[in-house]
């Protein structure tokens, strides 16, 4: 294992973001937690949302009194990433064999990951994911008090011999973190279920205030004119993310509004095949046509080039046929922009129809709300504002520690 560093962050500059009461249950909170020592374990350090969202909640928490530890597994080689992936997509629903060969492979890194471990002493270990999720066999007549499996992904309809393989370890756990009801299996034995949201950190440069001059000098240099009216989805290039459908919207939103623009903006890894497929066959479906904006991260997105993108956008869309939550809607909410979503996972969560966005099920339904959007700038206002404001309330990294604090002090009590 080794331990991460993160860096500073203030709880007091996150304040401006809180309501009174919230400030009141931290403080009452910190008065039961204050010196407590928390470890943190996931599989890596950089890339993948939860590393992001530990770099802001781990220095955020340190901050408020609470001694947090974060530790990514080491001597992790392919061969244990290979295996981890095919978890995720297979606790996720995809149809294949667990093999024997697998579970040698999985258990062998994390024996190797459990070394230091003897020496740990916690009251809360917080396990993200499925890659540590077996440590608990060693750590169980350790000096760590409390066991915490976090979920970050979508297992309500899991391939069931992944699920019960995962099963066997995560139903020793103190507690258990879904992101929403739907993904925790019914008759299940596993202790105090708990539900958390994730959220984003509106101090990152994916989230900090841009003005609009600086976004839109920002988006000019991936050739979008700032003049004419911009719809766009941020999001890897991957089917369930409907890029092709959101070009069938354009489509038919251009032949009410020809001087629409659409921009599709996702990020590449260079060793996922599948994705770069996925983008050549939206290249081949854009075509000629110079008013669709296609730009990944090998033309210089990063998180301050998706931040401008959201800020300038006129709508956003995040037309997903399936999504486990879908941090770009939060994101594209905290801009204070319109965002319409497709009606599944947890878009539904963030998003309620008419009031904060619009959820959609057909390409001709998001145009209708595209056009909508596009003709009615005060409707755009009313629900973007109720928008951002769910997203304050709800899905902030400040409410993601209290979330956590707060399970802590039941485990406590228990
Ligand atoms: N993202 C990014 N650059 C891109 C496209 C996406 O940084 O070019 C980020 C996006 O801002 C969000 C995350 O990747 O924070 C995607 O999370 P989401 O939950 O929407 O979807 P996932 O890819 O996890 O299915």
């Amino acid at each position: 294992m080794e331990l991460v560093r993160t860096e500073q962050k203030k709880f007091v500059d996150y304040l401006e973001f809180l309501d009174a009461e919230d400030v009141r249950e931290f403080e009452e909170l910190i008065r039961y937690l204050k010196g407590k020592k928390v470890a943190m374990v996931n599989a890596t350090c950089y890339g993948g949302g939860v590393a992001e969202k530990l770099h802001s909640l781990v220095p955020l928490m340190n901050d408020l009194g609470v001694h947090v530890d974060w530790w990514v597994m080491s001597s992790c080689t392919n061969q244990f990433y290979n295996v981890t992936k095919s978890f995720h997509n297979c606790l996720q629903g995809l149809e294949k064999k667990l093999e024997q060969r697998e579970i040698d492979i999985y258990l062998h890194y994390i024996h190797l990951n459990t070394s230091h471990m003897q020496d740990w002493q916690y009251d809360f270990i917080v396990i993200h994911d499925p890659q540590p999720a077996a440590l608990i066999q060693y750590g169980e007549n350790s000096n760590i008090k409390k066991w915490i499996w976090r979920c970050h992904i979508d297992t309500s309809t899991p391939n069931m011999e992944y699920w019960n393989f995962l099963y066997h370890y995560i139903s020793r756990y103190d507690a258990c973190i879904f992101t929403m009801p739907e993904y925790v299996k019914e008759n299940h034995a596993l202790k105090n279920v708990t539900f958390i949201p994730p959220s984003i950190d509106p101090l990152s440069f994916k989230n900090i205030p841009l003005t609009r001059e600086r976004a839109q000098e920002i988006v000019t240099e991936f050739g979008i004119d700032i003049n004419r009216p911009l719809i766009s989805q941020i999001s890897r290039f991957d089917p369930w993310k409907d890029p092709l459908g959101v070009l069938d919207v354009y489509r038919i939103v251009k032949k009410e509004l020809p001087e629409v623009q659409v921009a599709l903006v996702g990020s590449m890894a260079s060793d996922d095949p599948e994705s770069w497929d996925y983008l050549y066959r939206t290249l081949r479906k854009a075509g000629e046509d110079y008013d669709i904006k296609i730009v990944t991260n090998f033309n210089g997105i990063t998180g301050l080039e998706v931040n401008a993108f959201q800020t300038v956008s006129d709508v956003i869309l995040q037309k997903s046929l399936k999504e486990g939550f879908g941090l770009t809607v939060t994101e594209g909410l905290w801009k204070g922009r319109p965002v319409i979503g497709g009606n599944v996972g947890g878009i539904r969560l963030q998003i309620e129809d008419g009031v904060s966005g619009f959820l959609v099920s057909t390409v001709e339904e998001c145009a209708e709300r595209v056009l909508n959007l596009l003709r009615n700038p005060m409707l755009a206002r009313e629900i973007s504002e109720k928008g951002r404001e769910k997203v304050r309330k709800e899905y902030l990294v400040t409410g993601n520690a209290l979330n956590y604090f707060n399970l802590f002090l039941k485990l406590l009590q228990d």
